[in-house]
Parts: C-alpha cells; structure tokens; sequence
C-alpha cells in the first residue's frame, strides 16, 4: 500500500537503519549521584521493596516488531525549548546528524535543553535531531506523560527551537486514542467499529500527508486525540487486539483497495452528511450519508439539541474577514443566506454578501467553525438562522460535529442493540470493504 513505498525513501526509515550498519562510539551514561552512592540506593530499594512499591509491570507494546516504516509519527510539540525525558528501563540516543550513539542508564528523569542549535541531554551534547530510543518495554515520559516508542527531538523550521515527535507502532497508538476519541466504557463492539475507524483514518492521514512533513498525525483533535499510556484501559487493549490490522478500503475503478477517509464524529444529529457536503471533493461512496436512528437516545442531550447561540452581524463579519482574507472585496459582510442544505437541513452552503453588494460563498462546515473555532457552542451545521435587527441567532442545533461517517454515539446506540463491529461499520461506511492488512510484511512494493 501506499504508505508502505512513501516511508521506504523517508528520513525515519533511512535513521533507524543505519543505525545497523554505522560505525559508532556507543557510551553508557550513568547519574553520578546514583554510582557514588549505589550502597545507599540498594539500601533504599531494599526498604521500598520491602514496603510493596514496585512499579506497576507495564503491558507489552503491540507491533513493536513491525517494520519502521508502518510506525506512525505523532507530531507532540512543534515549539519546544526544554524538556524532562524519564524511561524506566533507561534508554539510548542515537544522533541522527553524527550517528553515534549514547546509553542512559538510569530511570531518573533528564532535563533536555536546546541551547544555540545544540541539545543536551542532562550533561551530554549532541547535534540538533536526535531519536531517544527505550529499552524494553520501551516506554518513556515527556514532561511526566508516558507514551510507547521512540522519540524524535528535532530543530523545527526557525532553528529556535525542537519539534517533537513520538515515533510509535500502529497498534500501540491506536491504545492511546480509543480511549480519548471513545468512552472506554462503552459496548465492547463500539470500542471495535472505532478502533477500525481510528487505525484506517490514521494510515489514510499518513498517506495522503506524511510524504510532506516529518510527522503524519498530531496529537490532538485537528487529527485524532492521543494521550499515550494515560488513554490506555483494559477494554481499549481488547478492542485494539481484536481488530488488529483492520482497515476499511474502497475498490477503485481498477480493483485496487483504496484506504477510505474514515471519518467520524460525536453525534449526526439524526442522518450522517455526504462527506463532499462538508469537506468538498468528489462524493465518496462509502460516505454518502446514511439515516441514523441510534444516536439521539445516547448523546448527552445538550450536546444532540445544543441551546441557541446569539452573535451581532458585525462579530460574524468580522470573524471571516479575519480567517478569510480574499473577503476583503466585501468591505464588510451585511448579510448572509444560508444557500444549500444537507441531509436534516445541515448547513452545506452559505452566500455572504458585501456591504458593497459583492458576494462569496464558504461551506457550512467552514462558517460554523470561523464563528465558533471550538465547535463547542455552536455544535453542528445543522441550524437555522433567525435575524433580529443587528442579532442573529443560531437555533434549532442538532447534533455534535461535522456528521461525515461513523456517528459514535450512534455506534453506541446500535452495538446496545446487539450489533457487531462489522455491522456499525457497514452500516456508517456503506460499501465499503473490511479488509486486514499484515505490518509484519517488509514488502516495499507499491
Ligand atoms: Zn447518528
């Protein structure tokens, strides 16, 4: 597939190989407090030992032998000048710049500073891209937040300071968003039908971006929200290793399986939107809309029938200039006509008019979320407007989210009513085809 050729020629994969074949000077690095006073520190361990405070035993990491190049990169920072790194089980750090490599031996915590182009790593200095590799069970913590993996610290574009990126295995990732973007709690088939939609949007956002950029997805909900360890429940593992390397695909006109654009969100509001309506492109048969009657008893009711919100003309003209600079021929919006409608009357297009008589148009999806970048007032597109004077008012809101795809509280609603994961998934993704691909496969064919 697709991701498999794009990762073949990519920074990652180029670093974690040569690592194999480099020649380097490898240095074991201790605290120094800890081989001065080793005695002491059994005598410590001895006691905590004694008292019942051993670490919890941490759960395996899955995929963590699968090739490099299926791993995902999670952008965690884009600007960051320091940091601390803790790994229980110590960990190595290869310089991606000079190959060589250095052993922290040690699970207490390193401050990391970036300091004119240089990154010390407690009292060691390396180059300015550095990968931070755990030992087994390769996990580490930034600023306190455990994640799986290795970490990339890296010089961002201005040179001031690191971007920061947690290069970690397909299913281990997966752990640490179920659990975020679903509650963990849920229908054990829920948990499923999402760990499907959650691992296929991320190898289509990987795909279809990643060649770009030196990370496919972030860490937050502009991609999928991911927490890391923190996120990570018993029932998610079981969703995660029950589905493992289940994706949906569509056939293209050729026979070729395509990785479908799984979209999904909170609540539909009563009937799922044609992706086109909502993110433009051509229509995408396994997301055209389909009639949803299971998430209204499920959503928390403000957030299904979400209250009005009141906004003045000029606020609302003001927010699109702002986000929108090509408005500036308007001079100044004075009105605005909802002007295509979806499915349950969602907001597909709105027509601005100028103080000067010029018009524009932006996508319902578009204009809700310039007027409200949260998306937590006003929930949906799906609204009507009423103007009063100066005041409008955004009323009769129903459901929470952009409605393209799987509705989570609908998948809710169905697996309460004995459906299975495969059953949500056609149902949301209509025509769309479950398909299981290997991550043990190094294949780099195309
Ligand atoms: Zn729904």
């Amino acid at each position: 597939m697709d991701w498999v050729s794009e990762s073949s020629t990519s920074p990652f994969e180029r670093a974690c190989v040569s690592v194999k074949g480099m020649k380097t000077y490898k240095e074991s690095i201790h605290r120094p407090s800890a081989c001065r006073n080793s005695v002491l520190w059994a005598c410590v361990l001895c006691i905590l030992t004694v008292a019942g405070c051993r670490r919890r035993p941490v759960d395996p990491s899955p995929g963590i032998d699968s090739p490099k190049q299926t791993w995902v990169r999670v952008l965690l920072f884009g600007n960051l000048r320091m940091c601390t790194i803790t790994s229980m089980s110590g960990f190595e750090v290869e310089d991606l710049g000079s190959q060589t490599l250095a052993d922290f031996r040690s699970d207490e915590p390193f401050i990391v500073q970036f300091l004119d182009g240089i990154l010390v790593v407690g009292e060691h200095h390396f180059g300015s891209d550095i990968l931070i590799r755990p030992h087994e069970p390769y996990v580490f913590q930034i600023n306190n937040r455990p994640y799986r993996g290795n970490l990339r610290l890296s010089a961002n574009k201005s040179g001031q300071a690191l971007e920061v990126v947690n290069y970690v295995p397909l299913e281990s990732y997966l752990l640490g968003v179920i659990g975020v973007e679903m509650q963990s709690y849920w229908e054990p088939e829920a948990l499923k039908a999402q760990a499907v939609a959650s691992r296929t949007y991320c190898l289509f956002i990987k795909d279809r971006f990643g060649q770009n950029r030196t990370w496919d997805v972030t860490q937050s909900e502009s991609s999928q929200v991911y927490r890391g360890l923190d996120a990570e429940t018993p029932t998610v593992r079981q969703a995660v290793s029950e589905t493992a390397g289940e994706v949906l695909v569509d056939l293209s006109a050729d026979g070729q399986e395509l990785i479908i654009p799984a979209y999904y969100s909170s609540s539909c509001g009563g009937h799922t939107e044609a992706a086109q309506n909502v993110f433009g492109g051509e229509p995408v048969a396994s997301l055209r809309g389909v009639r949803c009657r299971y998430c209204a008893s499920v959503a928390r009711r403000s957030n299904f029938y979400w209250k009005p919100i009141t906004m003045t003309m000029g606020q609302i003209s003001e927010k699109l200039m702002r986000r929108y600079p090509t408005l500036e021929k308007l001079e100044e919006i004075s009105d605005f006509k909802v002007s295509k409608l979806g499915y349950k009357g969602r907001v597909v297009r709105v027509r601005l008019i100028g103080k000067n008589g010029e018009t524009d148009t932006v996508r319902g999806e578009d204009f809700r979320l310039t007027l409200d970048p949260t998306g937590r007032k006003i929930k949906s597109a799906i609204f009507t407007v009423e103007k009063k004077g100066n005041l409008v008012t955004f009323q009769n809101g129903l459901g929470f989210g952009h409605g393209v795809g799987l509705c989570q509280c609908g998948t809710q609603g169905m697996a309460r009513k004995g459906k299975t994961y495969k059953d949500i998934l056609s149902f949301y993704y209509p025509k769309s085809k479950l398909v299981t691909i290997d991550l043990m496969e190094t294949t780099t064919e195309p």
